[in-house]
């Protein structure tokens, strides 16, 4: 049985996950888990890359030592957005920035005056968010930044860390999407917004495509990990790419959706759609895997549960996941609706407090127990679900009967019953680690271990437990969806 290790890095914990495979069947094993804790200093908030790297390494030597020579190779994917400057000789200039530095403030509009935010997104099929690499490299610029103005290079953080484990500068093309510099039509730079932004063309070197060889560990890698000859591929780097091609998707009309803190709902497309309605619903062209385009739609996810769970630990009461799911899934339906979109929901804190403060607020019932707030946020969510399909449906001229979710968050089986009633829509969901399944069949591919991806899903498919979820009491939900729409 061969070996892969995919190191799956979030903006808050960091693994490195072994997928032992025969081609026809996939199993994982979580090798390294480490924190990844973003760091407030003088001057932003940055990422430990070095320490980063460190917790890479040992997750490589702890690999060696369980599979030896079994490894075949290594991919990497992150977050999107955050970048590192390089120098002539290759030397990082400075810690990269988080994408919450808030040295975006402002930038939004700025930006707007060097080249208007729908010319933009003619161009780059991304919307103006506070998040994009373009508005931070944007703020470098106002500063006159000395390491800007001495870069030869822009990495984005999964190739930073691919270039210091194997010497190979290359700026994969799934990541550098999310940037608002790229034209997802070309699968290059978007040299128009570059130049509208004044930064310097030069740092904006080769694109590779995801399933792209970078090359061999270094020897002081090699060393550190005992990996001699392991090449590093560069994966499908952005974990939403890789979380996208990790769901095995069949027929033609590819929906999709990636559920875990946030949840990200999106088709597979072969074309960007970069109309004005797809502006004003502020959906997201970025690039996935074998040419297709990711277009989606950013929600709130999980992270309502998550903080609500963080509040009642707070009060003294610890509650598993599955016991949140079930005290939800037994309480009254259908009471009260919440925004899970709304800002007050975005920042940490007494999330039960806010969503009984936004029902008072909206002459609705105010749901007091665990169960019934639980199960307000749930089914809210789920309807939200319902908006934005509904959009992809007049955005896409597709029906859609099948949504494929894919992620944590379909642990939630009360959540994901939910989404198939609000929705109207069959959810096939399946697997929990999507993003690991698809950074590795890309590997797999990219070192001639499956021909391509459709049959990485096939041994996707094969290898892990799907559940089916059919739209039950579909005039109730019809009916709660108009109330939730009027209150939207
Ligand atoms: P992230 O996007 O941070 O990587 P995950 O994909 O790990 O998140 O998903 C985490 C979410 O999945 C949690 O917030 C939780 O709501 C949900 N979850 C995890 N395990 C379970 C479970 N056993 N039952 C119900 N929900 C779960």
């Amino acid at each position: 049985m061969n070996v892969f290790l995919a190191i799956d890095l979030g903006a808050g914990s960091g693994r490195v996950i072994a997928g032992e495979t025969d081609n026809k069947d996939l199993r994982l094993e979580e090798i390294h888990r480490f924190d990844n804790p973003g760091t407030d200093l003088p001057g932003g908030s940055f990422w430990n890359l070095v320490g980063l790297f460190r917790d890479i390494q040992e997750g490589l030597r702890i690999a060696q030592s369980r599979y030896g020579k079994r490894i075949v190779a290594i991919g990497i994917d992150t977050w999107g957005c955050d970048f590192g400057l390089l120098d002539a000789h290759g030397r990082l200039l400075g810690l990269p920035h988080q994408y919450r530095d808030p040295r975006h403030e402002g930038m939004a509009e700025a930006m707007e005056k060097l080249m208007p935010e729908a010319e933009v997104y003619r161009h780059t099929g991304i919307t103006s968010n506070f998040y994009n690499s373009s508005l931070h490299l944007l703020a470098e610029k106002k500063i006159d930044s000395p390491a800007l103005a001495a870069a030869t290079d822009l990495l984005f953080v999964p190739d930073i860390l691919a270039y210091w484990l194997c010497g190979k500068k290359a700026v994969e093309r799934t990541v550098a999407s999310t940037s608002q510099l790229l034209d997802p039509g070309t699968g290059d730079w978007s040299w128009d917004v570059i130049d509208a932004l004044g930064l310097p063309r030069d740092i904006f070197g080769e694109i590779v495509a995801p399933g792209t060889v970078l090359g061999p560990l270094r020897t002081e890698v090699a060393r550190v990990t005992g990996l001699e000859g392991v090449p590093v591929v560069a994966s499908a780097s952005h974990d939403t790419a890789s979380a996208v091609a990790g769901i095995p998707m069949e027929g033609d009309d590819r929906l999709w959706l990636s559920s875990g803190t946030w949840s990200i709902m999106g088709l597979e497309t072969a074309e960007p759609i970069r109309t004005d309605e797809a502006l004003a619903a502020r959906c997201c062209n970025e690039l996935g895997v074998d040419g297709s385009v990711r277009f989606l739609k950013n929600i709130a996810g999980l992270w309502l549960i998550q903080e609500c769970r963080r509040q009642w630990a707070i009060e003294g009461e610890e509650l598993g996941y599955a016991e949140l799911a079930r005290l939800a899934g037994e309480a009254d339906p259908l009471t009260a609706f919440i925004d899970p979109d709304d800002p007050i929901f975005a920042a940490p804190g007494d999330m039960p407090g806010r969503i009984r403060d936004y029902c008072a607020k909206t002459g609705q019932t105010v749901p007091e127990t665990k169960g019934r707030i639980l199960r307000v946020a749930t089914e809210s969510l789920a309807l939200k679900y319902r908006v934005v399909l509904e959009r992809f449906r007049s955005l896409s001229g597709k029906s859609f009967d099948r949504l494929h979710a894919g992620g944590g968050g379909i642990q939630n089986t009360f959540l994901a019953q939910s989404t198939a009633d609000a929705a109207g829509i069959e959810v096939v969901a399946g697997p929990v680690e999507a993003t690991s399944c698809g950074n590795l069949i890309v590997q797999m591919i990219a070192t001639g271990h499956l021909p391509d991806l459709a049959a990485g899903r096939k041994l996707i498919r094969d290898s892990f437990e799907f559940q089916t979820y059919t739209p039950r009491d579909t005039a109730t939900w019809d009916e709660a969806y108009e109330r939730f729409r009027k209150l939207l």
